[in-house]
């Protein structure tokens, strides 16, 4: 064994090897891998295969259809064959609302180039002839999609990765995991120390204890998951003998499972409620190849139903329950990216679809560590997306509900009830009263909107057994009896009308926004402005009191980072950004931070509250309430300073992300309730209402801001995202100027577009939309909605730099139907920015 290497992975299952795989295959060999027992004795080797392409998100879509792509070439490399049978995907749709999301994941699927076909019953039954059609309104296939021999394809990866010089250790234990001051990693294993640069862990189900030895709490936890595998049934055998192609896979998302062939059998994998987690501080030092008891009761509803859909399912015996432990995160993605708070340690875990993803995913980290960046936006399953709160009690909760979700319809305005009410600001009670319905980033509750008074539900319009209700127990009643019941959907939904009245309020009198959870650090020290200038590319404000908005790119021109810069006190500079990408953005920060002393960083979320106060009369309001002179000239827009607000005092910086009038009140945290009663009185005269997260997003569109990771992100330039007033690559240098300014010169891929569409009237654009010049595909809508101010649907998009121009006519797909869609100014409400200039 070689006691020093360049990188050491930690972990022999699919997503380890892989991952030793691509280093090799990047072009470091001096890469080993570490393995407890055998490759693929965790999870891998009782996976039933399957590689679906079909996912939600961006990031998880790309790197499952490089897998697939990868997984057919891999044998022609590497000599071994995978056992790889693409005998394509089918998923079942037997409600409007399913139709709606397979429509959505067609737009997602087209602009990351998977091929999605879209078949009727009756072709169903031509591909699967045991399938009972009845009930149906259609499916989607991916012709593409198949399934894999899980432990096959780890010694393919295997192979190659020690064809290129890669080593691996069977039988070996890693028992400490420790870094020296120097940077250097020592894994410490039962059979010798290794030195190395980097760590890649990639420890399955042991990734709590993998945690306990590095001393992070990795938000993962596993759960228990069931597939039966059934005897042969002579219809299956009879198909084989006639020599006739397998029927595919064939899942059934209302129902909550997936089906295949094997063995002349059938095999079925359901996603149960009420599944536990297991190994929930890490599986026992002897666990390989370990299942669990079956639970056949809780398998029992899913067997119905697939007896019901097929038949023949009910007629082959039962030969084997697998019961096995599938790694799972709160979201359902997996956690692939750079360890916060330490150098060059890698995570590659949480995987549970491990065998799907664990191509794109090695892929993927490769890059990152060999290049200091990946190519494909990985913000979706970046470790640092979770926060301290991530604890193991919430994880229990989060990671169970999510794997009973696997199959639910994914709505776009979806709140899942698990683990919550988590983080809560002191006026979240306040706001509760006052109607609010809450939803959860990062672990904090944020009003999404709020009911009015005498909302509530005509219960008997709906049908109580859908699962598409908000969590009845998170909010109050808004009168005697009646629960606030949100109806999510990919269209127009109950709540549209009451975003809209939110909107009206702001833009005609003055709204409250309760914007807490934005992440906040402050930078001090003699080092801070210069450091600051070094990393972000616009200049920073020179005069104490301005406000910048100023991004960390990537070294390749990308967007990392968004932070609003304001100078509160000489040399101590406040930075906020958004409050999802707390861990993110405030890591990088810590990473990049200079070890002299000369720059200090305090990270303060939760020492400070924000309210919002935005709309023709917040001045009005605010005004009551100070003795600071709050006139346009003495305190201009894009400027902040500390004023009393009534009792308290706030620093007041006047932006706001919804394009009125207004200043956004950063507090001491135990004065919002002071300042929010204060605030509330003083505006009754003036008409003021609380507004929530979809007002604002509502507004954000037309203004045209940018949000990461959508318009903004490492995939596309700053100047692609129309950054340039924000980019000032001749103020010197900073982290990725040289990158833009080739970037300029080869020219742009992508340029950043508004929308307006044309002819909606129940569905606009989510985000992910394909857009089209005829039958072209010529770009993509990163965000999408409903302008109250302007009553248009809107749509922001990356399209080919030549089709930008203003009054462009190009066509937009909305849940499979196209609609006309013009480029319009970019923030075509208020252009002049009037008024916020006010
Ligand atoms: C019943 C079932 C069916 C499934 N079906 C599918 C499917 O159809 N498609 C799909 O994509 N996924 C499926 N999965 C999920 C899939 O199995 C996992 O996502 C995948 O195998 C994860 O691979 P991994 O490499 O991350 O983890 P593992 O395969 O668990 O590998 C982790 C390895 O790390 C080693 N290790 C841990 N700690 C140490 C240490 N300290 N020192 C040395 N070595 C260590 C372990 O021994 C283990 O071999 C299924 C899972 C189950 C349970």
């Amino acid at each position: 064994m070689k006691s020093q290497a360049r990188v050491v992975v930690i972990g022999g299952g699919v997503v380890g090897v892989s991952t030793l795989y691509h280093l090799a295959k990047k072009g470091w060999s001096d890469v080993v891998l570490v393995e407890r027992h055998e490759l693929t004795s965790g999870s891998t080797w009782h996976a039933a295969g399957l590689l679906p392409l079909f996912n939600m998100s961006y990031s998880v879509g790309q790197i499952h259809k490089y897998s697939v792509k990868l997984y057919g070439e891999l044998e022609a490399e590497t000599g071994q064959n995978v056992g790889f049978k693409q005998v394509s995907n089918i998923r079942l749709a037997c409600t409007q609302d399913r139709w709606d999301e397979y429509m959505y994941y067609a737009g997602v699927a087209e602009t990351i180039g998977i091929d999605v076909k879209v078949l009727t019953p009756d072709q169903v039954k031509d591909i699967w002839p045991l399938c009972n059609t009845d009930g149906l309104l259609g499916a989607i296939q991916h012709p593409d999609d198949g399934y894999i021999q899980p432990a096959d394809l780890t010694q393919a990866f295997a192979r190659g990765a020690r064809a290129l010089g890669a080593e691996i250790y069977r039988h070996t234990v890693v028992n400490a995991i420790e870094q020296a001051a120097s940077g250097e990693w020592t894994v410490k294993t039962d059979k010798g120390d290794i030195t190395c640069e980097h760590v890649v862990t990639a420890t399955g189900n042991f990734v709590r204890q993998t945690g306990d030895m590095l001393g992070l709490d990795i938000p993962a936890i596993p759960v228990e998951h069931q597939y039966i595998v059934t005897e042969p049934h002579p219809d299956i055998v009879a198909r084989q003998k006639q020599g006739l192609p397998e029927m595919g896979v064939l899942r059934e998302s209302d129902a909550s499972w997936y089906m295949r062939e094997e063995n002349g059998g059938l095999l079925l994998g359901p996603y149960e409620k009420g599944a536990p987690c297991c190994y929930i501080d890490g599986p026992s030092p002897d666990a390989e190849y370990e299942l669990f008891q079956e639970d056949l009761e809780r398998l029992e509803p899913h067997i119905e139903t697939a007896i019901n859909r097929v038949p023949a399912f009910g007629e082959a015996g039962i030969k084997k329950v697998y019961n096995g432990a599938i790694c799972y995160t709160p979201d359902g993605s997996p956690i692939i990216g750079p360890a916060w708070d330490r150098k060059n340690l890698w995570l590659n875990e949480g995987h549970s679809f491990g065998v799907t993803a664990a191509g794109g995913a090695g892929w993927q980290l490769a890059e990152w560590i060999v290049e200091g960046e990946p190519s494909i936006d990985m913000m979706g399953v970046d470790p640092r997306r979770y926060g301290p709160y991530a604890s193991r009690n919430y994880l229990i909760e989060k990671n169970e509900e999510a794997y009973a979700n696997v199959f639910s319809v994914h709505y776009p305005d979806e709140e899942r009830a698990a683990g919550r009410p988590l983080k809560r600001t002191p006026c979240y009670d306040r706001m509760k009263a006052l109607g609010a319905v809450f939803g959860s980033v990062y672990g904090w509750e944020r009003p999404n909107w709020f009911a009015p008074q005498g909302y509530g539900f005509d219960a008997a319009a709906i049908d109580a057994d859908r699962p598409d209700v908000l969590m009845k127990e998170n909010h109050a009643p808004v009168a005697e009896g009646e629960l606030v019941r949100e109806l999510w959907s990919f269209r127009r939904s109950n709540y549209f009308e009451h975003v809209g009245n939110e909107c009206k309020n702001v833009h005609e009198n003055v709204g409250l926004l309760d914007m807490s959870a934005f992440a906040k650090i402050e930078v001090s020290g003699s080092g801070a402005r210069a450091w600051l200038d070094s990393i972000l590319a616009n200049r920073i404000p020179k005069k104490r009191g301005r406000i910048g908005l100023c991004h960390m790119l990537t070294a390749n021109g990308g967007v990392r980072s968004e932070f609003t810069v304001y100078e509160h006190a000489p040399g101590r500079f406040y930075l906020v950004s958004a409050g999802a990408f707390e861990r993110h953005d405030h890591d990088y920060l810590n990473k990049l931070c200079p070890t002299d002393g000369s720059v200090h960083l305090s990270p303060i979320t939760a020492q400070y509250g924000v309210l919002v106060l935005a709309g023709p009369k917040s001045r009005d309001v605010l005004q009551k309430l100070t003795n600071a002179d709050l006139s346009n000239a003495a305190f201009p827009w894009l400027s902040g300073k500390m004023i009393s607000v009534g009792k308290a005092r706030a620093h007041a910086l006047r932006v706001n992300f919804v394009g009125e009038l207004g200043w956004e009140l950063h507090h001491e945290i135990e004065m919002q309730n002071t300042i929010f009663d204060a605030l509330m009185e003083a505006g009754a005269e003036f008409g003021i209402k609380p507004f929530g997260i979809r007002a604002m997003d509502s507004m954000r569109l037309e203004k045209s801001y940018r949000l990461i990771p959508r318009e903004l992100s490492i995939e596309y330039s700053a100047y692609e995202s129309a950054l340039d007033r924000f980019v000032h690559p001749n103020k010197g240098q900073f982290i990725g100027r040289d990158a833009l300014v080739e970037w300029r010169e080869r020219g742009a891929n992508w340029r950043f577009v508004t929308l307006e569409v044309h002819g909606v009237t129940d569905a606009d654009a989510r985000g992910s939309e394909a857009i089209y010049l005829g039958d072209e595909l010529i770009g993509r809508a990163t965000s999408g909605g409903y302008g109250w101010r302007m009553q248009k649907s809107l749509a922001l998009a990356m399209v080919r730099p030549d089709l930008g121009e203003l009054g462009q006519d190009l066509e937009i797909k909305i849940l499979g139907k196209r609609y006309k869609a013009t480029v319009i100014p970019e923030s075509p409400f208020d252009t002049e920015n009037e008024r916020l200039r006010a």
